[in-house]
């Protein structure tokens, strides 16, 4: 599976208004869709409704006229060729993206066929799909490397890097010498080059953290050429054959160590939050209420929430103010909009202020602030 969501896209996400903005789910598990033809009637479908929804949803001319030719660039973009079905379960399509015209996103779980359009991006449905980091697989031995980026949901192979020398000093005098070169030296070249490449992956930001998979002869010479922010983002070797593993072996190798990494990740924001709450004046609010006022505040650093948890609420339309049970927002007078689960808002609202969100298994921490708390920024 793919998981095109982080949680840099949700805050792009939440943070996009744009006027009017065309959400549109489609669901693609196997068990309803399990041919292409029947995806093509699913597709016909969606965006017959799509078509409706923008015809009748009383758009000025020039939103108007954006929006269809929005509708045709999506049409092209599912056409049976097109269609980016390998590995998702789902695609969520967002026109205008905060990207581009059309911004395509697949899902590792099902979702139902949607079609929404309003003045920001229906984000709702992708927030728990969202808690996850973006991992690197380098799978490395003494000549090629390939670099599968991804999370625990699917490990897509991103690219490769091969310094296998054969047939690469045919050119002047210089091949004779570099060719007498010792095996070795050819080794510990490319192990330079691949610690290179994973110190420029890290800074453009295509992951953050890293799992290596090699030999035990190359190892430590890998480990020592690391540059010391990759090392800080290392957590530890994996076994898999280079030439034999495929992007499902990866994930499955690398699975233990996301799983481990995110429990400590967990137990870390649970005591900084247990510590902000029991500390006077501390820099941690527990509870549905008071996190909610935090969060309308947009003071909230990190959101740490049950994901089980639901509640009713409420939510000014206005100004985003959220609250339980509010008939007119405290801040401006607008009658508030009553909603089914307010969680969902929240954490929408967290992503909105470019805050971290949390969705740790429940524990007692968890249970000691009614299942929803907020670490704070003031
Ligand atoms: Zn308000």
């Amino acid at each position: 599976m793919v998981n095109d969501v982080s949680q840099d896209r949700l805050r792009q996400l939440a943070a996009h208004r744009n006027g009017a903005v065309l959400s549109l789910f489609l669901d693609l598990d196997p068990s309803k869709v399990p041919t292409a033809p029947a995806r093509q009637s699913a597709v016909d479908n969606l965006m017959h409704e799509a078509r409706r929804a923008v015809e009748g949803g009383g758009l000025e001319h020039d939103a108007l006229v954006r929006m269809r030719s929005a509708l045709t660039e999506i049409e092209s973009r599912l056409e049976p060729t097109a269609i980016p079905v390998e590995g998702a379960r789902a695609l969520a399509i967002f026109a205008p993206g905060p990207d581009g015209p059309v911004d395509i996103l697949r899902l590792p779980q099902p979702i139902p066929n949607r079609v929404v359009l309003d003045v920001s991006a229906h984000v709702e449905p992708l927030l728990r799909l969202g808690d996850r980091a973006r991992w690197c697989v380098a799978l490395v031995d003494r000549s090629r490397a390939m670099f599968h980026i991804g999370n625990e949901d699917g490990m897509p192979l991103d690219g490769t890097l091969d310094d296998d020398t054969k047939g690469q000093h045919q050119q002047g005098g210089w091949s004779q010498s570099r060719y007498q070169r010792s095996v070795d030296n050819e080794a510990q070249a490319h192990l330079e080059h691949v610690a290179d490449a994973l110190c420029v992956g890290l800074r453009e930001g295509r992951f953050d953290r890293l799992v290596l998979a090699g030999q035990q002869a190359i190892r430590s010479d890998l480990e020592a050429k690391l540059d010391n922010e990759v090392k800080e983002r290392f957590h530890g070797w994996v076994d898999l054959d280079l030439s034999s593993a495929d992007a499902e072996a990866v994930r499955a190798a690398a699975q233990p160590v996301i799983v481990k990494a995110r429990r400590e990740h967990e137990q870390e924001v649970l005591a900084r939050l247990a510590q902000g709450v029991g500390t006077p004046g501390g820099h941690g609010v527990g509870g549905l209420r008071t996190t909610l006022g935090a969060l309308s505040e947009r003071r909230v650093e990190t959101l740490v929430v049950d994901p089980t948890l639901r509640s009713p609420g409420s939510r000014c339309p206005s100004c985003g103010l959220l609250g339980l049970h509010l008939a007119e927002c405290p801040a401006d007078g607008t009658e508030m909009q009553q909603l089914d689960n307010v969680i969902e808002a929240a954490v929408a609202l967290a992503y909105e202020q470019a805050a971290q969100v949390v969705l740790p298994a429940p524990s007692e921490e968890l249970a000691g602030v009614e299942g929803i708390g907020a670490i704070t920024r003031f």
